[in-house]
């Protein structure tokens, strides 16, 4: 076995891993490294041969630092398979499109500053064009079904809780007559959260398993405080006939909000007031949420019903923007759930314009805030600030929910991995700051595994 680590290494984005097993070559996750415009082009624009070459690609889960390099390594010529379970597919589909249109108008803006005489115009990272070639490698493999990938290699999928569809996967084969095992956790969820299931626990132990460390240092708030904070911050709003706007990520995010929200309308906490999802994404992404209920867990059965999370009467889903523009002729107290937390681009932004100054309102973030955004200087309270041109004071008052992740924290990742902790036991620790990854391989260590390693970006283990 050989294992070449191609991302996420030391850093949370890029989630690329590449594995030889008895002759076969398989990449785990492509994902796309966000950061700093250059740094980052000049590492997703990296494909080794070796990639194009594999026999197979599997992936984990939609999200863009799982999945959003695999337009460049299609277009690069890669014409195996990528498996993936059904609901994954279908995020992912409406992930990559999100992220081709932003390429695509990227590089128009920087053409459109201008460029020094003799230098090429900037080219997008992909396109809508380059999809197709994706979704035509795409080989849904539902939870739980060994797939074989040839010369004895096999691998499942199974719910890992992050976010719809989301799996870790489970590889087998056999070497020099001995069976063998590697675990790849890609992103694992918190335990109790709504809509989706707890991670699967592990039915097998790992000779090897490649853990994310997101939070390998850190413990997160009870699950159980969300929902008093929540009620409260709604409440609040309601009281003073005001707005509640929640910048939140399309992706996962805003589905758990008006799970939250419905919870709250069918036990008569607050009355049936109008909800709005302000975000093109947010609503494709409900709507595949919709399409999966097979992946919810009982709780939202039982609670749902018939009727599905998203079909009640009083949410509206602003597809155009004369949709969007028509939230702010509402003139009662109203939840507008938008995107982005950064506040610095989409439509929460002309929401938050008309709230800024009014004390009534109240912007509700639910989630991590990037620094240096508005969004993270509305969070710090700074009293005067600006969007686009004008200068505004700021009287809208300001809350943060704590306890929302769809990362597991590092009580909750050894809880999943305990099972399968064992002296003989090597475990690559991914998919963390180097300050997480290093704590969590020491705490992996503490509890009974016989090697912990964090892996430096393209380095090679064999064993
Ligand atoms: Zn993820």
């Amino acid at each position: 076995m050989r294992i070449q680590f191609s991302g996420a290494n030391r850093t949370v984005t890029g989630s690329c891993h590449v594995l030889e097993l008895n002759g076969r070559r398989i990449v785990l996750d492509f994902g796309l490294y966000q950061g700093r415009r250059e740094e980052s082009r000049l590492l997703n624009e990296q494909v080794a041969d070796e990639l194009i070459s594999a026999d197979a690609v599997i992936l984990s889960h939609g999200h863009l630092d799982h999945c959003g390099r695999l337009p460049i390594l299609t277009r690069m010529g890669y014409r195996g398979p990528i498996y993936l379970t059904p609901a994954t597919a279908a995020v992912t589909r409406v992930v990559l499109q999100d992220a081709a249109q932003i390429q695509e108008e990227d590089a128009a803006y920087l053409n459109r500053r201008g460029r020094a005489p003799g230098v090429a115009p900037v080219e997008p990272l992909y396109q809508s064009a380059d999809l197709p070639a994706v979704y035509k490698a795409f080989r849904p493999v539902n939870y739980g079904i060994k797939t074989d990938l040839g010369n004895g290699v096999s691998f499942s999928f199974h719910d890992a809780g992050h976010i719809l569809g989301s799996a870790y996967i489970a590889l087998n084969w056999v070497e020099k007559d001995r069976p063998r095992s590697l675990l790849f956790t890609a992103d694992v969820g918190r335990y109790g959260m709504p809509i989706l299931h707890d991670p699967v626990p592990l039915s097998q132990n790992f000779d090897h398993i490649i853990t994310e460390s997101t939070y390998g240092d850190r413990a997160h708030e009870p699950v159980s405080q969300i929902e008093p904070q929540f009620l409260d911050a709604i409440k609040t709003v309601i009281a003073r006939g005001g707005r509640l706007i929640i910048p939140s990520f399309a992706v996962g995010r805003t589905q758990t909000m008006l799970w939250y929200l419905q919870k709250f309308i069918n036990e008569k906490l607050i009355p049936e007031l109008p909800i709005f999802v302000d975000s093109p994404m947010g609503v494709q992404v409900s709507e595949v949420y919709d399409q999966y209920r097979e992946n919810y867990d009982t709780q939202t059965h039982q609670m749902i019903g018939r009727d599905g999370l998203f079909n009640q009467a009083n949410i509206t889903f602003a597809v155009s923007s004369e949709q969007s523009k028509q939230i702010n002729r509402v003139n009662q107290p109203c939840v507008i759930v938008a995107s982005s937390p950064s506040c610095e681009f989409g439509r929460v932004l002309h929401h938050l314009k008309r709230s800024l100054e009014n004390e009534r309102d109240m912007v509700l973030f639910v989630g991590w805030v990037p620094p240096q955004t508005l969004g993270r200087r509305l969070q710090q309270a700074v009293p005067r600030l600006r969007v686009y041109d004008r200068w505004y004071d700021r009287k809208i008052e300001v809350r943060t929910l704590h306890g929302l992740s769809a990362h597991a924290d590092y009580v909750e990742l050894l809880r999943f991995l305990a099972p399968t902790l064992k002296p003989q036991t090597t475990a690559f620790v991914v998919h963390g700051e180097a300050d997480q990854a290093d704590a969590f391989a020491a705490r992996l260590v503490s509890a009974g595994v016989g090697q912990a390693v964090v892996p430096a970006l393209s380095t090679t283990n064999a064993a």
